[in-house]
């Protein structure tokens, strides 16, 4: 039986990890609303281009001439697996240009009873190869920024459209907010700035991030840009019943309440559906009908929304995609990485050309210029760097091909640290000083905030474990998923040291049982360069206040905070430890840290400073507590624990070697009750009380 089970339970986690869940596909519908709310004339611009298309349809107007519309791809990406290939933004256009010709492979899975209605919308996407500007283009952008997480129309102005009547523009992020993408209905009173296509870069292509299943995904959403309507109506809410009453203004598309799995014998309205149709949520989809065509086709021929201009020959050869175009050489855009932000002096760090906009090819060179660095500048690809002295160090790279050059020049690229500067041990970082995170009197002790949204953990006197102040981060007001994280300096052990003790106060609450915000705490024997995982609490393991949800302002009271102990047993010789406390937000509410205390015990401390690193934690603890303490010298150590009455409730004697121990509290004595106890440590001849609390 064990087995089976943790087979079950192996299988249950693959499958979790292995398949991220499939996002809703789209909110068109309610960003089109929220669009009409703020300029009511679209409902009559609505009315009126319904009315056009119908007559555009009625009057026969329809060819089959191939539109060719110019396309522009602006990834917006934060140096992460969002940054998506060339390659795969080549695969979005085949596919997406298969499905607009129905030339996909799998029109053959169609059912029988819609083969004849899956329609050749005679429409082709190219990317665009001459810029606005008129310089050659690949027809993709690249922008670096923390927006690309859970992004909306924040992106589109950082990563700026081009011209909506040249260009259809397609913005490519990490996530959008609630959704895998969305896409503007044509209209005049729509900033023209955001019209496009918005998606998260798993949506894209089949290669690289993308999935097949997920590929069709920009076909559905420049459905909507072209005035196609999910086939159960303009709302985002497939399978209710009531959509049966709802329309979307095509002929040959079955009335649906709308599917979002791969049935395809669903009958929803009283006819068979059509799941496999590219504007359904079935992740199976397959077909445009002719009705769509024909809607597509007038929404192309109408002004609204500028869709007229796009396809015309005077465009195509301003935006360099008309037939037998020969593209020039484009010259590089010049872009780079490095692969650690933070090091120690004299470690190498190496940078990246990520340069775009070209191919790389013989006549490509690089000149790269490194103030302050060994080599301090280097004409290779991709060259190896050091520093040898503590600071932040600027960059810049020009890169040139056969048709020119351009440069790149970033500051503070890189932070550098001294082996033999920052805080020296014991720490206590109790964010007493109105300065935090920076040391006024000595730079080498800032502490460092590093945000993964523009709310951040910041200081504050509303709370706190001792002292005045606290540092806290507002989860309820930061997208769930997004890392915030501070950093200590450099922290300096000592040659003599023989273990060293971590220990922080958290207070945290739950908003709702679904919260689920994770507290990690790192700790980097290289001045940053490399993190090791010691310490992680989420959701319930991580409240304080006894599991009540908060839905207010979280501000904890004196008992509503908790210590808790990061094990640093391994890193007694590092000579330049740094601390990271990292929270992924997940939708509940405060989170306070204070007290941070790193101590050490070292081979020439007395015994009675030796007493002084023993401690138990969590403190409170509602399931087991360890106690902790370190020794420099082979000791005799006997621990008690007395219940509040002074009633010794358990006892134990040992002698120990040089180093840290862990003892668990239930191996001394069997606390069942809540409330207040002691623990009584001696060593050697010193001893020291410490009081723990037991909680439900
Ligand atoms: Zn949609």
């Amino acid at each position: 039986m064990y087995r089976i089970y943790t087979l079950l339970a192996l299988l249950v986690f693959f499958i979790n990890v292995g398949f991220s869940q499939d996002l809703k596909l789209c909110k068109t519908p309610e960003m089109n609303k929220l669009m009409q709310e703020k300029h009511p004339e679209m409902k009559q611009e609505r009315i009126d281009l319904e009315k056009f298309t119908k007559q555009y349809i009625a009057n026969k107007n329809i060819t089959d001439e191939v539109y060719v519309i110019p396309i522009v791809f602006h990834i917006v990406h934060n140096n992460g697996t969002e940054n998506i290939s060339k390659e795969q933004i080549l695969d979005a256009v085949r596919i997406l240009n298969e499905d607009f010709r129905k030339q996909n492979a799998d029109t053959t899975q169609i059912v029988s009873a819609f083969k004849s209605i899956a329609a050749d919308s005679y429409i082709e996407f190219r990317l665009a190869k001459i810029d606005p500007d008129g310089n050659c283009t690949e027809g993709i952008t690249r922008t670096q920024s923390v927006l690309t997480t859970n992004a909306g129309e924040n992106v589109k102005y950082l990563a700026p459209a081009w011209p909506r009547d040249k260009y259809f523009n397609v913005w490519v992020v990490k996530s959008v907010d609630g959704a895998a993408g969305y896409a503007y209905y044509p209209s005049d009173w729509l900033d023209p700035e955001v019209d496009g296509v918005i998606l998260n870069n798993t949506y894209i292509g089949s290669i690289g991030t993308g999935t097949y299943t997920r590929s069709r995904a920009l076909t559905h959403e420049i459905g909507h840009s072209m005035n196609l309507m999910h086939p159960w109506g303009n709302s985002n809410d497939p399978g209710l019943a009531e959509n049966c009453y709802d329309d979307d203004e095509v002929e040959d598309t079955p009335n649906t309440i709308g599917n979002t799995t791969c049935i395809l014998t669903a009958e929803s309205c009283g006819s068979l559906d059509n799941v496999q149709n590219y504007m359904e949520y079935s992740y199976c989809t397959k077909m445009y009908t002719y009705g769509q065509k024909d809607r597509m086709r007038a929404a192309l021929n109408s002004y609204t929304g500028d869709r007229y201009y796009l396809w015309q020959a005077d465009n195509l050869v301003a935006t360099g995609t008309n037939d037998g175009y020969i593209s020039m050489a484009c010259i590089p855009t010049v872009e780079f990485g490095i692969n650690y932000t933070n090091v120690c002096a004299d470690y190498l760090v190496q940078y990246n050309d990520l340069s775009y906009n070209a191919e790389v090819d013989s006549s490509w060179s690089w000149n790269w210029s490194f103030p302050g660095g060994i080599p301090s500048s280097s004409t290779e690809q991709n060259p190896l760097v050091k520093y040898s002295s503590g600071d932040s160090y600027d960059v810049s790279l020009t890169v040139a091909n056969s048709t020119g050059s351009n440069s790149l020049s970033k500051s503070a690229v890189v932070s550098v640290f001294n082996t033999d500067s920052g805080e020296s041990a014991p720490v206590f970082q109790g964010f007493e000083s109105s300065s935090f995170p920076t040391n006024t009197s000595d730079a080498e002790k800032n502490w460092f905030i590093e945000s993964g949204s523009d709310q951040t953990w910041y200081r504050t006197t509303y709370a706190s474990a001792s002292g005045n102040a606290s540092l806290v981060l507002r989860n309820n007001y930061i997208y769930s998923g997004t890392k915030n994280s501070f950093t200590s300096p450099n922290i300096i052990l000592g040659n003599n040291t023989i273990s060293a003790t971590l220990t922080f106060k958290v207070a945290y609450a739950r908003s709702s049982i679904s919260s689920t915000d994770y507290l990690k705490v790192y700790v980097s024997p290289n001045c940053g360069r490399t993190w090791h995982l010691r310490y992680a609490r989420s959701g319930a393991t991580l409240a304080t206040n006894g599991g009540v949800y908060v839905t207010n302002a979280f501000i904890p009271d004196a008992e509503e905070w908790r210590q808790d102990n990061v094990s640093l047993a391994g890193y007694a010789d590092s000579t330049m430890m740094r601390i990271k406390f990292e929270c992924t937000s997940g939708d509940g509410n405060y989170l306070y840290i204070d007290d941070i205390d790193l101590t050490i015990v070292t081979s020439d401390q007395s015994e009675e400073e030796i007493i002084q690193s023993a401690n138990v934690y969590p403190n409170p603890f509602n399931n087991s507590a360890t106690i902790s303490y370190s020794l420099n010298q082979v000791s005799d150590v006997s621990i008690v624990i007395y219940d509040i009455a002074g009633k010794q409730i358990g006892f134990i004697q040992k002698t120990n070697m040089v180093g840290n121990h862990e003892i668990q509290v239930a191996e001394i004595a069997d606390i069942k009750t809540e409330g207040i106890y002691f623990v009584n440590i001696k060593i050697n001849d010193y001893s020291l009380t410490r009081k723990m609390i037991k909680i439900e």
